[in-house]
């Protein structure tokens, strides 16, 4: 494909250390080097107010830092992310230290390389890459198991993991083994490193009513226990959302939630059909919602969530930059939103840094942020007295957070009052 994609730069040193470590105490072993952030005109606009009243830019910046330490330690639910696009290099590394004969390159430098992306065909290069690194059901345990270890080092307590079946069922790997390897990191994953994983098995959409099929096949009359969600993905341009109607349809009778992609590459006429064939419960990205005020208003009045990845979106140009992402408009019209990260490592971010370029959007301070998580949870498919006690555990991190963020003087951005 033609675009040039603005992927962001990685930062020569570790981020700062989160201020809170989560019950399994793995929050302190964070060390890895993540995205750098762009302020957005509306963070430099506090800065300059803070001049204005006598607060150096420093005192901003403090809070700012603040903020992603609060961000870091806050426990938070990951509605859309992708299996095969969390792989991170070090994820990489290991599938390919156990694939020796692959074109993926095993050691750190060149790994470095290799995950610098220079445009989306790269990026599909690299998926690919992956893809292809995942070759038998070990494979499968020890990504899922990785992707979760990464997650909570964020202090992710729950995630919706989005996980394409079909791409390994095509490669021959067998449908049970497939599950019986996630279903085990889900286990270990949940005891081992306090982080509740859920699939949602979505249809790769490029690869036709086929491939719809076998993953209805392999949800409905396979299935497993972790599994709570269908899904569609791949591109929008050329394929209907509703020619996948009989395969939601099977999947929902089956108790499945429907939480198809849409409205990412193309209009808000792909989410209206992703709602009216699909009985989406939540859609992937729906960005292009935000230019149907009608369609917005019906989102918020269903109650329909909408997953915004806002790095992700600039990266694929759903968006042209984060300064003009719609994600102020889509909160202002009252539509739930659940910040995803999409492919992480592929996009150079990860969900810590969603919230900071969301709290940097919208302008919100630690409350604004929590209220954000909560959204999350609220969101998901998690069982209400599940829902309750991570809801609980974020007000008790706000209240319990240092008020030294909020000394006199301080600039702080307002928190909204609804989310
Ligand atoms: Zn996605």
């Amino acid at each position: 494909m033609p675009h040039t994609i603005a992927f962001v730069p990685r930062p020569a040193g570790p981020r700062r250390a989160p201020a809170a470590a989560g019950a399994d105490g793995l929050l302190a072993a964070i060390s890895a080097p993540l995205p750098a952030l762009r302020a957005p005109p509306r963070a430099r606009s506090h800065m300059l107010r803070s001049r204005d009243s006598g607060v150096s830019p420093l005192a901003y910046d403090d809070v700012m830092a603040d903020l992603d330490s609060f961000i870091s330690g806050l426990p938070k639910a990951e509605l859309h992310v992708h299996h095969v696009g969390s792989a991170s290099p070090r994820i990489v590394a290991e599938l390919a230290a156990r694939h020796p004969d692959s074109t993926v390159p095993a050691d750190a430098a060149a790994l470095a390389d290799f995950f610098t992306f220079r445009d989306f065909a790269h990026f599909i290069e690299i998926y690919l890459s992956v893809v292809d690194l995942v070759r038998d059901p070990e494979d499968v345990r020890l990504l899922t198991y990785e992707i979760a270890r990464d997650m909570a080092r964020q202090n992710i307590r729950y995630a919706e993991l989005t996980v394409t079946p079909y791409s390994s069922t095509s490669r021959g790997i067998p449908d049970r083994a497939f599950l019986d390897a996630l279903e085990d990191a889900r286990r270990g994953a949940e005891s081992e490193l306090g982080v509740a994983l859920r699939w949602c098995f979505d249809i790769p959409g490029e690869a036709g009513l086929a491939a719809a099929e076998e993953t209805a096949r392999i949800a409905v009359d396979v299935g497993c226990e972790g599994l709570v969600a269908f899904g569609l993905g791949g591109p929008e341009m050329g394929v209907p959302r509703g020619q996948f109607k009989p395969y939601f349809d099977r999947a929902l009778a089956a108790g499945l939630r429907s939480v198809p992609h849409a409205g990412e590459t193309t209009g808000p006429q792909t989410v209206w059909d992703a709602v009216t064939e699909l009985r989406a419960e939540r859609i992937g990205h729906g960005t292009s919602a935000a230019q149907d005020p009608k369609l917005l208003g019906h989102l918020a009045e269903a109650g329909i969530p909408l997953e915004i990845c806002p790095t992700s979106n600039v990266a694929t140009k759903a968006v042209p930059s984060l300064d003009e992402h719609p994600l102020r408009r889509i909160v202002d019209a009252g539509v739930l939103v659940a910040l995803g990260s999409d492919d992480p490592p592929m996009f150079g971010t990860d969900l810590n840094t969603e919230y900071a370029v969301a709290a940097r959007l919208l302008g919100l301070d630690e409350a604004g942020v929590a209220a954000l998580a909560k959204n999350s949870v609220a969101a998901s498919f998690m069982e209400p007295a599940a829902k309750a006690a991570l809801t609980a555990e974020i007000d008790a991190y706000l209240a319990a957070w240092p008020a030294a963020a909020t000394a006199p003087g301080a600039p702080r951005p307002a928190t909204p009052p609804a989310l």
